[in-house]
C-alpha cells in the first residue's frame, strides 16, 4: 500500500484529506499532533509521502519537517499552508519540504501533488528494486522474471501484455490515454495504429479479468483510454 502521513490538527480538514486519499488509492496514516506524526513515522517506515500542516498545537509543521530530514529520511514532504502565510512556502521549502499546497485546496489538486511527489521520490521504483514485485489487489507482477500471478496462479503473458500490465500497475488509478500506452509500450518510434492498444487490452482482459465482458481491473475511460483500478 502507498502510505501517506496526514498531519493536521483540524479534524474536518483531516477527514476531507483522508477520504480523498483513500479514493485515490493511498493508505492515509493520520496524526493530530506533531508528536503523533513522529510516532507514526517510526511505526510505519514504509510511509513515502507526508502531508504536514504548519499551524499545530504542539510542534509546528516546519519543525516536524526539519526533524524528519535530520533523521536522514528522504520521504516526500508536502506542507499544507494557509493563504495568509505567504512566507510559509519559502520557509517550508527551506526546512526540506518538496512542495506545498495552499488551503483551501481541491481534492484533485492535492492528489495531483501527491502523485507527482510519490513518483519523484521513487515510491514505485524502490519497491520494485527491493522486492522485484509490484502488487495490486489479487495481482503480483514479478519484474525480475516478468511474470504475473493472480491469487497465486500464474497467468501467461506476452512481452507486450507484460509491459502493459507493468505500465498499469506503475500508475494505479491514473487514466492513461491510448497514445500514452502506445508510446510507453511500443515506443515512440512505433508507427502503428492506436487500435493495436485496444486489441491487446481486449486480450489482456480475457486473461486477467474475472469476467472480461464486465472489466473491473482494466477499466475504460470513454473517449480517452484506460485505467488500472477499482
Ligand atoms: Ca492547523
Amino acid at each position: 500500500m502507498k502510505k501517506v502521513l496526514v498531519l493536521e490538527d483540524e479534524s474536518s480538514i483531516r477527514s476531507f484529506v483522508v477520504i480523498n486519499l483513500k479514493r485515490s488509492g493511498y493508505e492515509p496514516i493520520e496524526a493530530e499532533t506533531g508528536e503523533q506524526a513522529l510516532e507514526q513515522l517510526k511505526k510505519n517506515p514504509d510511509i513515502r509521502v507526508a502531508l504536514l500542516d504548519v499551524m499545530l498545537p504542539d510542534i509546528d509543521g516546519f519543525e516536524i519537517c526539519r526533524r524528519i530530514r535530520a533523521s536522514g529520511s528522504k520521504i516526500g514532504i508536502i506542507m499544507l499552508t494557509a493563504k495568509s502565510q505567504e512566507m510559509d512556502k519559502v520557509t517550508g521549502l527551506m526546512t526540506g519540504a518538496d512542495d506545498y499546497v495552499t488551503k483551501p485546496f481541491s481534492p484533485a489538486e492535492l492528489t495531483a501533488r501527491i502523485d507527482a511527489i510519490y513518483r519523484r521520490t521513487g515510491g514505485d521504483f524502490e519497491e520494485e528494486t527491493v522486492s522485484g514485485e509490484l502488487v495490486s489487489g489479487p495481482f503480483k507482477l514479478n519484474t525480475r522474471n516478468r511474470t504475473l500471478e493472480k491469487n497465486g496462479v500464474r497467468i501467461r503473458l506476452t512481452q507486450i501484455e507484460y509491459s502493459i500490465m507493468k505500465l498499469f500497475m506503475d500508475n494505479p488509478g491514473k487514466a492513461l490515454s491510448r497514445e500514452e500506452i502506445l508510446n510507453e509500450v511500443w515506443g515512440r518510434d512505433y508507427f502503428g495504429e492506436l487500435k493495436i492498444v485496444d486489441v491487446n487490452i481486449r486480450r489482456l482482459r480475457i486473461k486477467i479479468e474475472d469476467d472480461p465482458t464486465i472489466p473491473t481491473y482494466i477499466t475504460t475511460v470513454w473517449g480517452y483510454g484506460y485505467k488500472w483500478g477499482f
